[in-house]
């Protein structure tokens, strides 16, 4: 039977699994499998050639027991309603096992960032703005970048929205840049959230990273960082990255700024001097030690998890394992960071930033860096520690934490 690839129906399926081993209240089950409301709308946008275009967007505020809805925007030609809901799961899941006082959401355009001029992107994201902004708030639900969003945009948006309301809240979106209320460190969050849980991974294995071999698929925001990250805090070399045009290999190590300037400069990693060119597919596949999945979703599926030779699996991405491929890297004795436990350092710092904007007061970046090792350090360990309790793979034991805190928050209130 060929295998499920719908990211929400993968998302439900994970949550199923632990709801059997936490033996969830068949209500509570109910309640979590769906998201609590979503909005779809249609942005018309004004093209630099005089005709308007009609977009379609969604925000998805899936559960919010814990605290204002919280999670990211996607602007991608493959975006679905069934992603975003996925992602707006996941995010629920992904504050709950950093425990932080936040629920989950997930928006999405169906849009080519590629194919758009600074202003059309602009006027775009102004337009998502107008759409929501009577739904989010400080107190309601907080977006943050995610696949093809960056500061820029999100200045954009808070601007907007403080013009629609008529007073200052920077704290309504995070990700801004410094110089509109961002925080220090939000930038390489995702990526040093990761490589914090995977130095700890190393020192539950026995491992000693400094030298060994690794590979980085996906070359955004959390790609690129990770490059950096790991040859910097674990003296990783990576010897391959890729992105979606393809990708590169040299067994000595590719130098994270070089890289990053050649794809700067290029558009693409491809055609670094001295390397040469492997596909997306062979990357994941490589003897490596460590794998730093960061690009999309269903990336390792059960046609090649079998083939999945690294001892580590970070998962920077969101969703970019299935739940087949999941059994067959647990089998194979592959310690799998999962997405919601690894990437959580981007929404952890979010937070502090959330934090900083409300006492108009911020932090070094050293206390910022220190604040989120403690965040991610303590979730590594309380889902590897369940893990091992209960005799599952981390994904589920990530479940068993994250669907645990969030059920007591819905209980409490007397939702379920
Ligand atoms: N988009 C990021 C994620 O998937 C960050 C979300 C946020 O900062 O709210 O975790």
């Amino acid at each position: 039977m060929s295998e499920k690839l719908n990211p929400f129906a993968i998302a439900q399926t994970q949550l199923d699994k632990a709801a059997q081993v936490l033996q969830l209240p068949p209500d509570m089950h109910a309640f979590l499998r769906l998201p609590m409301r979503e909005l779809h709308f249609t942005i018309p946008v004004r093209m630099d050639d005089g005709s308007t275009q009609i977009f379609q967007g969604f925000r998805v505020q899936y559960n919010d027991a814990r605290g204002p809805a919280k999670g990211g925007l996607r602007f991608h030609w493959e975006e679905t309603i069934d992603t975003v809901r996925a992602l707006a799961a996941w995010m629920t899941w992904k504050t709950a096992v950093v425990d932080i006082p936040l629920g989950g959401g997930k928006g999405g355009v169906i849009c080519d960032p590629r194919a758009l001029s600074q202003g059309e992107l602009e006027r775009l994201s102004r337009g998502f703005m107008r759409v929501i902004a009577r739904s989010i708030g400080l107190t309601k639900d907080v977006p943050a970048p995610d696949v093809y969003t960056h500061p820029q945009i999100m200045a954009w948006m808070m601007d907007e929205y403080e013009v629609l309301t008529g007073h200052h809240e920077p704290g309504v979106i995070t990700g801004k840049p410094l110089e509109l209320g961002g925080s220090a460190g939000r930038g390489d969050a995702t990526a040093r959230g990761g490589i914090y849980t995977v130095r700890e991974t190393a020192k539950i294995l026995g491992l000693d990273l400094k030298g060994k071999t690794a590979a980085v698929q996906g070359y955004g925001n959390a790609g690129t960082f990770a490059h950096q990250l790991a040859q910097e805090i674990l003296g990783l070399k990576i010897v391959a990255v890729s992105d979606s045009r393809g990708g590169i290999i040299n067994w000595d190590g590719l130098d994270a700024a070089e890289t990053m300037a050649h794809k700067a400069n290029t558009g693409a990693v491809r055609n670094f001097p001295g390397a040469e060119e492997i596909s997306n597919e062979a990357l994941l596949e490589l003897e490596v030690d460590v794998l730093f999945p960061s690009a999309l979703e269903n990336v390792i599926t059960k046609k090649n998890a079998a083939n999945i030779k690294a001892k580590i699996v970070a998962e920077l991405a969101n969703g970019p394992t299935t739940p087949a491929a999941d059994d067959i890297l647990y089998e194979n004795g592959v310690y799998v960071l999962p997405d919601f436990l690894c990437n959580a350092g981007g929404v952890t710092v979010s937070y502090f930033e959330m934090v900083q904007n409300a006492y108009q007061y911020y932090w070094p970046l050293e206390m910022v860096h220190e604040r989120l090792d403690q965040k991610m350090t303590a979730a590594f360990h309380a889902v590897d520690k369940m893990a091992r309790q209960k005799k599952v793979n981390n994904r589920v034991a990530a479940y068993l934490v994250a669907v645990d805190r969030v059920a007591q928050a819905v209980h409490l209130r007397g939702w379920v």
